[in-house]
Formats: structure tokens, C-alpha cells, sequence
């Protein structure tokens, strides 16, 4: 099985080739040139593109489904493309494409996901499974279980970002807590970083894909193309065979397996970690105490809960003190953010139960 091919290869797991298949010359050239890359395992070319703007390059469509094949037999690598509708899976079945994805647009769409997984009932081929383009784990998750029940258990995620507009640094933000949560749902399904619709950017490329190997992802997909600034689709973030190959060059690959003295050096660390983590547990733990009391306080003086310009005193003081602890204001929002959730929650418990009291006592 794939996923297991995966899984069990010496990290990364790099499947490469161009964004779209152009020309029979371009796709078995690129091919034929990354695949000297051990770290390459598969070829990808988009078929059929999904694009945004109906004036863009959509695809040569099947008449290039043979290019990438031939590059499979030349290379001995297996070959992918995207799938988006029926006719596309019976398409690439028919032209002996080995693995089939589905792409961000498509895995947005319950119905089309459905119609596929149907289409593929009784086929034993994997299916790698894009992130939709918003950022929602259950639809992921959800697409993954329409391929389950219709009997197909190879299945492979890849990661590559999510819609946002007009973001200043990456083309779709990874947000990694995403892939981060699916693994933890479907710890057997190998996970996948594509840098490349991720960042948008060639000159991001490394540091995105050295991000997802240290975030331990299975491998990476990569887009291609010997001449990017004059390929048909997706230009700014398409390399150069040369180039990808220094970028496989630069990545730190870590180790699987930890050596027993860096084991027990980590030990150390963890426990000195989880003893600070359940100090800060007892701390939020009292801390919640105190807001009962106060809640206590509020109620009886018939005071309300939300205290808005104490609230945001308290906040600013502490974003203001973010550097000096070595936090990002990010942080300290969301954590104050989340205490003060919780603190109100707690206020609100003690009224209820006053009110409460209340009642049964008049
Ligand atoms: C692609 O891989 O070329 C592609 C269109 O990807 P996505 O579905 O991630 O936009
Ligand atoms: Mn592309």
C-alpha cells in the first residue's frame, strides 16, 4: 500500500513534477531530471486544473494523461494527478495513472467528493486527499471517511494551506495546528506538506518544507518546472529541477530514532516541563476560585460580570509586557482571551446558583 510505502520510507517522501502538464517534452524531461533525486518517489502533473479565473490556463485535459505515464515507465516512479469529477477518474484509470488526488476545491464540496469515492467503489488505488480551502478539520476528515465507506483504505493527506485573502506572506496560510489535529484523528494516514500552495513563493519553498519536516510530516509535494516564469500556471512558485534539487540538499532531515543519551537528555527537559505545567494548572485552578469569589462579590452588589474597561486595562498592561516574558502579543491575547472565557464562565456559575437559591427559598 501506499500509505505504508510512505510511512515506512526514510523521511522525506517527495513527490515532484510540474504544476501542469504543458508538453509531452516538458513532462518527461522534468520528470526524467527529478527523478535522479533519491528523495523523489512519485511524479505529479496537473491534467486538469481547477483555476479561479475562467480566462486561465484550465489544462490540456487527457490528451497529456500518456505523457505522465510514459515518465512512470521511464523512471520507475509511480505518477499522480488530480481528479475533480468522474470523467476524470475513468480517465486517469484508463490511462494506467497510479495514484489519484483530489484537489482543495474538490474536497470542499461534499457531493463531489461523494460522487468520486462512489466512482471508485471496487478500485484498489490510493487517493491522496488535499485540505479543503477553508480551514475546517471536519470536512478533511469528513472526505477521508466518504473514500473509507466506499472500501478505499489507502489514503494519504497533503497539507497545502488555506484560502485567505490577501495575505502578506504565504498564498494560502498553512495554519499547522489543521494537519496537526488530523493526524492525531487518523494517526495511520501519512501526512503530505506542499509547499508550494502553501506559500505561493519559490523563495519560501525551503523554509516551509523544513517547518513540515520538523513538525514531523511524512514528505512533500513539489511543484516543478524547467522554465517557471514561463509555465502556464503558477509561475512564482514553480522551481527549477537544479534548484529543487539544492533545496532537498539544504533540508535538515531529523532523526527518527533518538541515540539513549539525547533520550535521556529529553527525559530531563520533559519532567522539568511537566512539573511547570502542573504548577500552571494549579495556578489556573485557583485563579478560577478567585473569580467565583468575585462573581460572588458582583452578584450580591448587583454589579454585572463584565467589567469592560477594567478588562481591557488588565489586557494592555499585559501586551505591553509580552516581550520582556518572551512571548508574542499572539500568545498573550489568545491566553488572556481564554482566561477570561473561563473566568466569566466561572462568575456566571456562582450567580446561576444564587439566583437559583433564590427561588427555591421565596
Ligand atoms: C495543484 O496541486 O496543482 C493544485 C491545483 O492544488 P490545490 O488543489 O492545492 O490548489
Ligand atoms: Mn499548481
Amino acid at each position: 500500500m501506499l500509505k505504508d510505502d510512505i510511512l515506512n520510507f526514510n523521511r522525506p517522501f517527495v513527490i515532484a513534477g510540474p504544476c501542469s502538464a504543458e508538453t509531452e517534452e516538458q513532462v518527461i524531461s522534468t520528470c526524467n531530471r527529478i527523478a535522479g533525486y533519491d528523495d523523489v518517489q512519485m511524479l505529479r502533473a496537473g491534467i486538469w486544473k481547477p483555476r479561479t479565473r475562467p480566462d486561465s490556463f484550465e489544462g490540456l485535459g487527457s490528451e497529456a494523461l500518456p505523457w505522465l505515464v510514459e515518465a512512470g515507465r521511464q523512471t520507475g516512479l509511480r505518477t499522480t494527478t488530480e481528479v475533480a469529477n468522474t470523467k476524470h477518474v475513468e480517465e486517469a484509470l484508463k490511462a494506467g495513472v497510479d495514484v489519484l488526488w483530489i484537489g482543495a476545491r474538490t474536497t470542499v464540496n461534499p457531493f463531489a467528493v461523494q460522487e468520486i469515492a462512489d466512482s471508485l467503489k471496487g478500485v484498489d488505488i490510493p487517493v491522496m486527499i488535499k485540505n479543503p480551502v477553508n480551514p475546517d478539520l471536519s470536512l478533511w476528515i469528513g472526505a477521508f471517511e466518504r473514500f473509507k465507506n466506499a472500501g478505499l483504505n489507502d489514503l494519504v493527506a497533503i497539507h497545502r494551506g488555506f484560502s485567505i485573502y490577501r495575505h502578506p506572506k504565504y498564498r494560502n496560510v498553512p495554519n499547522w495546528e489543521i494537519p496537526i489535529a488530523l493526524k492525531e484523528e487518523l494517526p495511520d494516514v501519512p501526512m503530505i506538506c506542499d509547499p508550494s500552495h502553501i506559500t505561493g513563493n519559490r523563495n519560501l519553498l525551503l523554509e516551509v518544507s523544513q517547518k513540515a519536516l520538523d513538525l514531523d510530516f511524512n514528505g512533500l509535494m513539489i511543484e516543478v518546472h524547467p522554465t517557471p516564469d514561463l509555465a502556464w500556471s503558477d509561475r512564482e512558485q514553480q522551481i527549477e529541477p537544479d534548484k529543487f534539487g539544492a533545496l532537498l540538499s539544504a533540508l535538515i532531515r531529523r532523526k527518527k530514532n533518538l541515540d539513549p543519551d539525547v533520550k535521556e537528555m529529553m527525559a530531563e527537559v520533559r519532567n522539568k516541563v511537566r512539573t511547570l505545567d502542573d504548577r500552571i494548572f494549579e495556578l489556573l485552578s485557583e485563579r478560577m476560585r478567585l473569580s467565583q469569589e468575585m462573581g460572588k462579590i458582583k452578584d450580591e452588589n448587583n454589579i454585572t460580570i463584565l467589567q469592560q474597561g477594567h478588562w481591557s486595562k488588565l489586557l494592555n498592561e499585559r501586551l505591553d509586557q509580552a516581550e520582556s516574558y518572551g512571548l508574542s502579543q499572539k500568545f498573550v491575547r489568545n491566553l488572556l482571551d481564554a482566561i477570561h472565557q473561563e473566568s466569566i464562565r466561572h462568575q456566571t456559575k456562582v450567580m446561576n446558583t444564587e439566583n437559583k437559591n433564590d427561588k427555591t427559598d421565596h
